[in-house]
């Protein structure tokens, strides 16, 4: 705990980072030196990789977290219902106007049939859209009859085997979890998972299905919703209820409405969190050049600046950390750009309680006027016991300029904390002074300076949930 050389405590880093895992990461050293230079989540993508090596990385994740004394979220990446085509020899070129045909797992060069590794048959209908290869070739679906998908190209292109494909306009009908993330979900609840990141999400009930699964698995894991399809950018609002944090996935969300639809999306998403004081994530392509060159594009940092300034919880690394060749680098511009846009941005980051109507219940009413009286009296840290961690993401959802320093005496609520705006945690046993006894410790390892002033949240019943009934002012 602490340590003699604390950073400054007006220097942490607000907006958090998150950096996927993959084959340009894929050691103990290389995590270690990402987290050190400034990821606090980790996120393991289950669409590749083999579970031996997934607990090979989260027990390298746990010892770097460990070494560095720095709590790190770990977030289980589900597949969910994404369409790849199957493999077949050679390129297949697409002239505008053919028609082609799609079967699940069929042999091309014998049926003719463009294989998928997913039977789509029976979710499509006629004048539903197919795109394939990100987009690259748009289709629209013509007829459906015994399993094959009969289609229309609008364009030329080439076809590459195990390319991607999206449906934007079908709908699942809440069979977004597969068999295969049924079995990852299981394995996940063995492995110290602090977060499950639910794919191609279509509505608030795919939610309350995982929720279910992971409570019977006893799971703590808490759910990360990816909006990436149009169905859950219409239900946005009755899906940021039922989750517990959202991931802006803009790749495929981008496929499934429209490139140009993103931007108003991820401005929608982020205000809408932080009404209902749900932590959000923007995801991809943040510095997707960054995969293979050592400088980021000037749109890029712009890209990560702006979501600092909308006030995201965090921001995301794929590829850049997974597969490019600067992933240490990537994760290092990602910091500067994020310290130097919250030191430098002319306004505090926006709040839009004032013109909603979320009724406030005592929990949302007590940190709400928290975050005025450390305004008030200038406090340097508002230092918060939380059971759960919801009085922490409480707090942090008003976007306060000084840091939440939470206490709690739980590992995985601590990690689970690492990815929210603002917030350091520390685990600490339940005591009736847990927040006093920590503003002292860290008095002690210098973190906090005599004279600074520092607000403290507890509860009169030590560990319960919901029972934040006590504000302090303390001059140290
Ligand atoms: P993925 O999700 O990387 O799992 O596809 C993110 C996105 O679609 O943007
Ligand atoms: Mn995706």
């Amino acid at each position: 705990m602490g340590g003699e050389k604390e950073i400054p405590i007006q220097s942490f880093k607000r907006t958090k980072i998150v950096a996927t895992l993959g084959p340009a990461t894929n050691s103990y050293e290389l995590i270690f030196d990402l987290l050190k230079s400034g990821a606090n989540g980790i996120r393991l993508n289950f669409s590749h990789g083999t579970y031996e090596e997934r607990e090979a990385q989260i027990t390298w994740v746990r010892k770097a977290s460990k070494e560095l004394k720095k709590p790190v979220a770990i977030i289980q990446d589900l597949q969910g219902p994404k369409i790849r085509l199957g493999d077949f020899e050679d390129i297949i070129n697409v002239a505008s106007g053919q028609s082609l045909t799609f079967a699940y797992q069929s042999d091309y060069e014998r049926s003719g049939h463009i294989p998928l590794q997913y039977d789509i048959s029976k979710k499509v209908k006629r004048g539903e859209r197919l795109f394939l290869f990100d987009g690259r070739i748009r289709t629209t679906i013509t007829s459906v009859s015994e399993g094959v998908v009969h289609v229309r190209a609008e364009n030329d292109g080439v076809l590459v085997k195990r390319k991607g494909v999206n449906l934007p306009d079908t709908d699942f009908e809440g069979d977004v979890i597969t068999s295969k993330d049924k079995e990852d979900v299981a394995f996940g609840s063995n492995n110290d998972i602090d977060y499950v990141a639910q794919s191609f999400v279509q509505s608030a009930h795919d939610i309350v299905k995982l929720r279910r699964i992971l409570r019977n698995l006893g799971s703590s894991a808490k759910i990360i919703a990816k909006i990436e399809t149009s169905s859950a950018a219409e239900n946005i609002e009755e899906i940021i209820k039922e989750t517990d944090v959202v991931m802006i996935a803009r790749g495929d969300l981008a496929m499934e409405t429209s490139p140009e639809s993103v931007p108003i999306l991820q401005r929608k998403i982020i205000e809408l969190c932080k009404k209902y004081a749900k932590p959000s994530i923007v995801a991809t392509q943040m510095l997707a050049s960054m995969t293979d060159r050592p400088e980021p594009t000037r749109a890029e940092i712009s890209d990560v600046a702006t979501s600092v300034i909308l006030g995201a919880d965090s921001v995301m690394l794929s590829d850049e950390t997974a597969s490019g060749q600067y992933p240490i680098e990537s994760i290092k511009v990602m910091k500067r750009v994020v310290n130097y846009t919250q030191e430098h941005t002319l306004e505090p980051i926006m709040t839009s309680f004032a013109n909603v109507d979320v009724k406030y219940s005592i929990g949302r009413a007590i940190p709400k006027a928290i975050i005025g009286l450390a305004k008030e009296v200038k406090a340097v840290a508002i230092v918060a016991e939380t059971k759960s961690g919801a009085t922490a993401v409480n707090i942090s959802s008003h976007r306060p300029t000084v840091p939440i320093i939470a206490v709690t005496s739980s590992p995985r609520v601590a990690q689970q904390l690492a990815i929210v705006y603002g917030t350091k945690s520390y685990v600490q046993p339940d005591d009736r002074l847990q927040a006093t006894k920590l503003t002292n410790l860290l008095l002690r390892t210098k973190l906090f300076k005599k004279g600074d002033i520092v607000i403290t949240a507890s509860g009169q019943q030590p560990g319960v949930v919901g029972t934040t009934d006590t504000i302090k002012v303390r001059a140290l």
